[in-house]
């Protein structure tokens, strides 16, 4: 059973994929404000001071759609099924977060459309990183359709980044499994993809294989980092394999030398803590925490998006704004289209849990309907546990993941 925890993790872009692919008229209008208030003006501009937009990358964007534009994409209408009912409501709130109109002609185009003009109100030099998303396979590299949540394929991110190079880069997901794996991580180098992103639990893909370790020199010689969703996913429940998506299953690609982001700093759900004599389940936080302090340097990072979520526990928030040793490898990401789900994240809890000063949850709540990224953004810099705050490092991440101009 999926219960409240689970509809609010990173993978509900996955529920507004299936959203997508119903006949708009099912959902309610959506009303959209555009333009900021300028009341609001002077907590925007506050939450820039000390920051270069030039070197502010989102690292972690979801790009979706249906093909009704022939961007390729594709939903499974029979995990649809698996999820119902209480995918139902989800559907309504995550459409709603991304803002795609009723009666759009095109959700492949609306989705885009939406995104850019919500970009186009931060200062030039900002960019977002739009994800990918490849097939779950099976052993022997084949898609495995029953499994596959959905499928956004490289070229479509390719192409929208290309068409939109001043506000968006793009991220490859190529499953390793794969026969071509290899040909297609070159083909996403040659195409200048800014990083690769896995689901290890949804796509079933078991990072300990010696298989990989062709791929994994491969990425290590280009020094493409690998982001990787770590810690509890059963919203993008794909091939249902949990265990594969224990923090410490990065190691086998880290001493390879490969470049690690751990999505959400695996702040969600419990991982088995394989280090221990007698293994048991402990938080997936505590795992990458562990990571963290092993010496990886910059070969290791972690990604912040929704770590403010509600279904977080205060500590991982508490405990990523006081280790500012680790700021430099905390890498600011919104998982866009969460950040628009008020129902997500809710102020008052933050509030109470000390995280977020009172007279900030209002303008900060009218912001998010104006612009979820630009909420996102202003309220990671507003967050602080005794005195401590966010470093103006952690929003500085172009430098992790810009590529050589290629000739
Ligand atoms: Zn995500």
């Amino acid at each position: 059973m999926l219960n409240r925890r689970h509809l609010l993790c990173c993978g509900a872009a996955a529920g507004l994929f299936t959203a997508l692919a119903e006949p708009a008229r099912a959902f309610p209008a959506t009303a959209c404000p555009s333009g900021l208030p300028a009341s609001l003006q002077p907590l925007v501009q506050q939450a820039f001071e000390g920051l270069d937009p030039h070197q502010l990358w989102d690292v972690h964007t979801h790009l979706l759609g249906t093909g009704d534009a022939g961007s390729g994409c594709t939903v499974n209408a029979q995990l649809d099924q698996w999820w119902h009912p209480v995918e139902m409501l989800r559907k309504r709130f995550i459409l709603k977060a991304a803002c795609v109109p009723p009666d759009a002609p095109s959700v492949d185009r609306a989705y885009v459309q939406r995104l850019r003009a919500l970009a186009d109100e931060f200062p030039v030099g900002a960019r977002w990183m739009l994800f990918a998303f490849d097939h779950a396979c099976d052993a022997r590299g084949q898609p495995v359709p029953a499994h596959t949540t959905f499928h956004v394929p490289d070229a479509y991110a390719a192409a929208v980044a290309g068409r939109h190079a001043d506000r968006f880069a793009w991220v490859a997901s190529i499953h390793p499994y794969r026969p071509d794996a290899l040909a297609r991580l070159d083909a996403a180098l040659a195409q200048g993809a800014v990083a690769l992103k896995w689901l290890p639990s949804s796509m079933a893909i078991d990072l300990r294989e010696p298989r990989l370790h062709a791929f994994y020199d491969r990425l290590a010689a280009a020094r493409l980092p690998v982001i990787v969703h770590c810690g509890e996913e059963r919203a993008v429940p794909g091939a249902g394999r949990e265990d594969l998506g224990n923090p410490l299953m990065v190691r086998a690609a880290l001493e390879r030398g490969v470049r690690v982001v751990v999505a959400h700093c695996a702040s969600l759900g419990t991982a088995l803590d394989l280090d221990a004599r007698r293994p048991r389940e402990v938080q997936a936080f505590s795992l990458f925490a562990r990571l963290m302090d092993e010496g990886w340097g910059e070969q290791l990072m972690g990604d912040i998006s929704v770590v403010l979520q509600t279904n977080r526990r205060p500590e991982v928030a508490r405990t990523l704004l006081m280790r500012d040793d680790w700021h430099p490898r905390l890498l600011h990401g919104s998982d866009y289209p969460l950040p628009g789900l008020a129902a997500t994240l809710r102020l008052p809890a933050l509030v109470r849990a000390g995280l977020l000063h009172a007279a900030d949850a209002a303008p900060l709540a009218t912001l998010r309907e104006h612009n979820p990224l630009l909420f996102d953004l202003v309220l990671k810099r507003r967050v602080a546990w005794r005195g401590a705050v966010l470093s103006a490092s952690a929003f500085a991440t172009r430098r992790h993941f810009e590529r050589p101009a290629v000739s």
